[in-house]
């Protein structure tokens, strides 16, 4: 997802050591993922950014919950969200070993953007499967799935079905 604004960090101007951020993700953030599954939500997340000569090291850690539908019942669906994520930047590395693990920061770089790791961070928390606890789905929805099922049993041709009106018309 693009970065947004608000999750970047200048850290040039940060002493060496430990400092903590903090942001809460809402309609904003969700529209700008566009994701489809994702209506909205509320998660917060703390970073605690440990500054040294040579790293930046970012704990990222999400809690709160997500606006989604019921893959089951197609109702909304609110799913609880915890997660944690580390990442790492080196800042005066080589670009050329630069993975997924290690980030190489530009010699010149003077701020990082987290959109992509909150994002990340928040996706990996998320499960695969998105449905309500047993016996939370829409009990609507729910019945007229079990009328489908019903309705889904094999349907008379519906050329034998003139053929029959055909025979009826006979005296
Ligand atoms: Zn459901």
């Amino acid at each position: 997802m693009e970065a947004l604004a608000d999750h970047t960090i200048v850290f040039t101007g940060l002493k060496d050591g430990q400092h903590q951020f903090d942001w809460v993700l809402g309609q904003d953030f969700f529209d700008a993922a566009h994701e489809e599954e994702f209506h909205g939500g509320q998660v917060r997340v703390d970073l605690t950014l440990d500054k040294s000569a040579v790293l930046l090291v970012a704990n990222l850690h999400v809690s709160g919950t997500v606006n989604t539908t019921c893959d089951h019942c197609a109702a909304a669906l609110d799913l609880p969200v915890e997660g944690k994520q580390r990442q790492i930047f080196q800042l005066h590395g080589d670009p050329d070993q630069d993975d997924e693990e290690l980030v190489v920061l530009d010699p010149k770089a003077h701020s990082i953007n987290l959109t992509h790791y909150i994002y990340e961070c928040l996706r990996l928390a998320l499960p695969a499967r998105h449905v309500h606890a047993p016996g939370q789905c829409d009990p609507e929805v729910d019945a007229a799935l079990g009328k489908l099922r019903v309705e889904h049993e094999p349907v008379p041709d519906p050329r034998w079905d003139a053929l029959n009106q055909l025979k009826q018309q006979r005296p």
